[in-house]
């Protein structure tokens, strides 16, 4: 089920990257498998998948004890401050960076266990209210004041679109993102990289591709309702 579910991501992944003319490997695919069980994760892993997406600390720290340990594990969800010590060591990359005081908890941590933690900052680009991330007026100041920490690198940007019925109404949402990776990539900020777009999820991955993603986070279209 879930190996049959992944080929047909990959078939439509495949497909919009051939529309929006970009490489399949310009995109990589991440398994977002929160709440779903380890045995569904290792089909998956028999099959080569090795991007794995959690939305909480406590359950990746499980999953990474019981799994193999070659998985690239990537923390998707909102993090707090006193779960950073955890999961440092853990996650291959944070994408829910949203505050200077968060960055700076990590950074704290990455020194003391002596590691370079790549993070991703979240932008509430459609400014709703539910969402974590900073807006798009203050990402910049965010990635300026995170890259001066030791321990970070911040390696682009990261969004959670709003839920839609049609995906075309994410497409906004997803160049704004792209515009403003851009735009701060272009600045050549000293220990920014901004080779990292993640947006686009069940509902609207294909969008996200044509519109740049550079990862994709698809948890039910692999797994199924959670
Ligand atoms: C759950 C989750 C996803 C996957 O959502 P689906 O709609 O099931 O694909 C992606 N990103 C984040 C941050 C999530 O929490």
């Amino acid at each position: 089920m879930v190996v049959e579910n992944l080929r047909e991501v990959e078939k439509r992944v495949c497909e919009a990257c051939r529309r929006a003319g970009r490489d399949r490997d310009e995109v990589t695919l991440i398994a977002v498998s929160k709440t779903k069980p380890a045995s569904m994760i290792e089909e998956l892993f028999a099959i080569g998948t090795r991007d794995f997406g959690e939305n909480k600390v406590q359950e990746l720290c499980g999953k990474y004890e019981a799994l193999p340990k070659d998985i690239r594990w990537h923390l998707i969800g909102h993090l707090q401050r006193n779960k950073v010590k955890a999961v440092v060591d853990k996650a291959c990359l944070i994408h829910s960076v949203d505050s200077l005081r968060l960055a700076e908890a990590i950074s704290q941590e990455a020194q003391r266990q002596g590691r370079m933690v790549p993070v991703l900052i979240e932008v509430n680009v459609a400014g709703e209210e539910s969402k974590f991330g900073v807006s798009p007026e203050e990402t910049e100041n965010l990635v300026r004041e995170a890259a001066k920490l030791p321990g970070i690198q911040v390696q682009g940007l990261m969004t959670i679109a709003p839920f839609v019925e049609n995906p075309e109404e994410n497409r906004a949402v997803f160049s704004n993102l792209k515009k403003l990776y851009v735009d701060i990539k272009t600045k050549n900020i000293d220990n920014v990289a901004m080779n990292v777009l993640s947006m686009g999820m069940t509902n609207d991955y294909e969008v996200a591709i044509e519109e740049g993603a550079t990862m994709i986070r698809v948890g039910t279209g692999i797994f199924g309702v959670r």
